[in-house]
């Protein structure tokens, strides 16, 4: 009895020291927001905005990130600004890096979210679409870390890769992009523990979110999930804590996310039982 009581008391105190999140903690930051014309990198624009950061977002549609800028600027960001162009060009995925050099003389945090269009249903054998989907939602990430990490070393900064359940358990019908999440997992867990065993001090959180109520997410999910989707603000929001925090990885929503991933290393097969069956609403009820 005493060994479980002891870990609780442990588990609450390890909780209660941990720090809280305050808003002043990006004020003036330098930050890259890639895939910030619409849904959740649009939402953390506007919220670093009300922050006070500096802010430098990125996609291809340039009208988009106008109007984005153009609202960043009203609601009170430091400085903001945009680059255009696709990640699936190494060379325009460095140059937004190098954008940040010459126009913020540095960078705070560089956040992660961009993907590239796929499809949802059965693996059609396309190599070639996958190849292309690894480039722009994996490859770029680690072309964009490899050129800002001088400049987060310099500020001990922060990076922050947006990922998916799809990229922790084995989704049907979204193979190639979970197949481009589970890489950001397996490359951004191990450079943590280098930067870790070489004392760099630059953080990388890992986000895993559950199913969002972005334009894309919807119409993709249209009558095949059961669950109802969290708000993008408040996702973009939880993101932005989890990075000043400086966590490792965070779940959104906890409950829905967390949770059920516990169950895949205990009892795995009932897990992707209820994913299949699409059953997994029903136990999300229960979180
Ligand atoms: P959206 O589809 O709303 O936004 C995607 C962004 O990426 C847009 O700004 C788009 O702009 C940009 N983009 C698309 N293709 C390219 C390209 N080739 N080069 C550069 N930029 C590109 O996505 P969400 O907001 O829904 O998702 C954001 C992140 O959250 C993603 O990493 C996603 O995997 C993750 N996530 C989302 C979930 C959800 O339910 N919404 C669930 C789990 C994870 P443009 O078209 O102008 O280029």
């Amino acid at each position: 009895i005493l060994i479980p009581f002891l870990g609780l008391v442990l588990a609450f105190w390890f909780y209660s020291a941990r720090e809280n999140f305050k808003p002043e903690m990006l004020k003036g930051k330098r930050v890259i927001v890639t895939g910030a014309s619409t849904g959740i990198g649009e939402q953390m624009a506007y919220h670093l905005a009300r922050m006070g950061s500096h802010i430098l977002i990125t996609a291809r549609t340039e009208a988009k990130l106008q109007k984005v800028v153009e609202r960043c600027l009203e609601l009170g960001a430091a400085s903001a600004r945009y680059v255009s162009g696709t990640m699936e060009d190494m060379a325009f995925a460095e140059h937004v890096v190098k954008e940040a050099e010459t126009s913020l003389g540095g960078l705070d945090m560089l956040i992660l979210n961009h993907i590239g269009t796929s499809y949802f249903g059965y693996f059609n054998g396309d190599v070639g679409h996958v190849r292309k989907l690894l480039e722009i939602n994996f490859l770029s990430y680690v072309a964009m870390t490899t050129s800002a990490l001088p400049m987060l070393k310099e500020s001990e900064g922060s990076i922050v890769v947006v990922s998916s359940m799809a990229g922790k358990v084995g989704f049907p019908f979204t193979v190639a992009y979970s197949a481009t999440k589970f890489a950001l997992d397996g490359f951004f867990s191990s450079l943590r523990q280098e930067f870790n065993i070489q004392s760099i001090n630059v953080s990388i959180t890992l986000c895993i979110l559950g199913f969002i109520d972005t334009e894309s997410a919807v119409r993709a999910a249209a009558g095949l999930l059961r669950v109802s989707p969290a708000p993008r603000e408040e996702c973009a929001l939880e993101i932005l804590k989890g990075a000043a925090l400086r966590r490792r990885e965070l779940y959104y929503r906890y409950g829905s996310t967390r949770l059920p991933l516990l169950l895949r290393d205990w009892a795995a097969e009932l897990l992707d039982y209820l994913v299949r069956s699409r059953e997994m609403g029903l136990l999300l009820k229960f979180f």
